[in-house]
């Protein structure tokens, strides 16, 4: 089993004796780890630690604390492909998939070196006579991190890199699914220098969230998890005075036009649906196949599905697929196959009862396809967070643009066509915060916003990007008028 301690004060802890949650590796179905469940009473000690740290933090100039981030980037760096194992050994994804996650993380660390740029205020001379105004960007204090299990490099990094470089400190709460990687995160942070007490990881389920939310000394949350907890999330942290971005879960719509080139198509919505098992918040669940678009796509789609190499990832790199998180969540996902199937769903490729020779006890699901669902019915309102492509058949681009539109939820959504103007229809009308046109996982880079809609996002400053720095630090503006004074001059 490997270590998973709590990081308090720049001291690395077991806890308080008592509850854990179980760490799998998913491909084989071992537990490699035990997550300790942090209690309010640790968590007030990483609130009041950060809390003790911040006055120092913030003085320490900008042009200095990045600092840090450059020596925390080279350090993610040069233990990338330790990281990578990890990530793959917690969570499941592919060596390559696993890759993605890391790179992306670092990404966020370059941008959080811009820092001292993006913190630049604005000013003018004589708003009125002699009146000149100016705005600064201050931190807020103590900030605080919890993230899913789906993303254990990349979530973690999208906040706290930049959180820290505006000068505020702050208190990671990981997924206890996969606690390890963020553990391994801490260490190099704390070996690129960062003082001790500015960051603090705390493991932890209920209990430890609802303390973090209702300390009077955390003044900002951001979340990244399931639409039900971002909801509470973002109704309890506002309620008890925090800034809360709150991002939750999604179905992705993925249009599929008469016109669309059928290779490109089958090979981008392949990687939407499969890649990472599923497991993705821009996932491309749901294939919108337009006039003739199905019967053409669909065949395709069932073959290159069935030819997916599916198992253990974290020691084969030839391995396409690997498995879900938990033996819960894959009996979750093909009880769901089921109850679509007897919606009326033809099931074109079934991935139920997958145990593969080499690790029959991991937890896998093979690529599922469903094809012929109808747009009322359980795969198209529940985000089943596995390998399941969903395909509706639509007459024209309008009922699938509405057909879409009718979801909920609005992360990301695109587009496969070679018409400019199809394209240019559904960019302009459709209701989600990430567009593809002829990419499957329009998923926005570190200096973009991650900007989810409706029930994919709850609060106003999203993750990544320019919004991430107005969301972790408030304006001042400063007007001032200065008396000229003659006889001073004089003397
Ligand atoms: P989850 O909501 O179960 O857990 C997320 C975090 O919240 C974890 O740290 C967990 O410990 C905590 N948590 C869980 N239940 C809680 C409760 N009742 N009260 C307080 N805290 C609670 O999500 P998950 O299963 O870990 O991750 C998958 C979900 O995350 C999917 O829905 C996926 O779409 C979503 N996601 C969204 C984005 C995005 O940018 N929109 C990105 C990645 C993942």
């Amino acid at each position: 089993m490997k270590p998973c301690p709590h990081f308090v004060n720049g001291r690395w802890l077991a806890g308080p004796a008592g509850a854990t949650a179980p760490v799998f590796n998913p491909s084989t179905g071992e537990q490699i780890a035990a997550a300790p469940l942090a209690d309010a009473l640790l968590v007030d000690e990483a609130v009041q630690s950060a809390h003790a740290a911040f006055e120092g933090w913030w003085e320490t100039p900008a042009v200095d604390r990045i600092q840090v981030f450059y020596r925390f980037k080279m350090l993610l760096e040069t233990h990338g492909e330790e990281l990578v194992t990890l990530v793959s050994t917690e969570h499941g994804k592919t060596l390559s998939e696993a890759r993605g996650d890391v790179r992306r993380g670092i990404q966020m660390v370059e941008y959080a070196t811009s820092i001292p740029t993006l913190l630049m205020g604005e000013s003018l001379e004589n708003v009125a006579r002699g009146i000149d105004c100016e705005t600064v960007r201050q931190p807020l204090g103590v900030c605080v991190g919890i993230t899913p299990f789906n993303f254990p490099a990349m979530v973690p990094l999208w906040m706290f890199p930049l959180a820290l470089a505006c000068g505020n400190t702050f208190v990671l709460k990981p997924s206890e699914k996969v606690p390890l990687t963020a553990v391994r995160l801490t260490e190099l942070l704390c070996e690129a220098g960062l003082p001790p007490g500015v960051f603090q990881l705390v493991h932890g389920g209920r209990e430890a969230v609802d303390a973090l939310l209702t300390h009077p000394l955390v003044q900002a949350v951001s979340f990244v998890g399931s639409t039900p907890v971002a909801r509470e999330i973002f109704l309890k942290g506002t309620t008890h005075g925090k800034r809360v971005q709150a991002a939750g879960g999604a179905k992705n719509f993925v249009l599929l036009m008469p016109d669309a080139p059928v290779e490109e198509a089958v090979r981008g919505l392949t990687e939407a649906a499969f890649g990472c098992a599923g497991e993705r918040c821009m996932a491309g669940s749901m294939a919108l196949a337009v006039g003739g678009a199905g019967d053409r796509i669909v065949p395709a789609l069932v073959e290159a599905a069935k030819s997916l190499k599916v198992g253990p990832t974290f020691n084969d790199p030839t391995v396409q697929m690997g498995p879900v998180i938990t033996a819960v969540h894959r009996d979750r996902v093909e009880h769901l196959i089921g109850l679509s199937e007897s919606e009326g769903a033809h099931v074109a490729a079934d991935g139920r009862g997958l145990h593969p020779a080499s690790s029959p006890g991991g937890f896998f699901v093979g690529p599922t396809i469903l094809d012929h669902v109808r747009p009322e019915t359980t795969p198209v309102r529940e985000e089943i967070f596995g390998p399941v492509l969903s395909v509706l058949r639509m007459e024209d681009l309008d009922e699938a643009i509405e057909t879409a539109n009718r979801s909920s939820y609005g992360n990301g959504a695109a587009i496969f066509t070679r018409s400019g103007h199809a394209a240019r229809e559904f960019r302009h009308r459709i209701q989600a915060g990430m567009v593809g046109v002829n990419v499957g996982v329009p998923a926005a880079m570190a200096m973009f916003p991650f900007s989810g809609w409706n029930d994919s996002f709850f609060g106003d400053l999203h993750l990544q990007g320019r919004e991430a720095v107005a969301f972790y630090t408030r304006q001042k503006v400063t007007t001032s008028r200065w008396f000229g004074d003659a006889d001073v001059w004089a003397k």
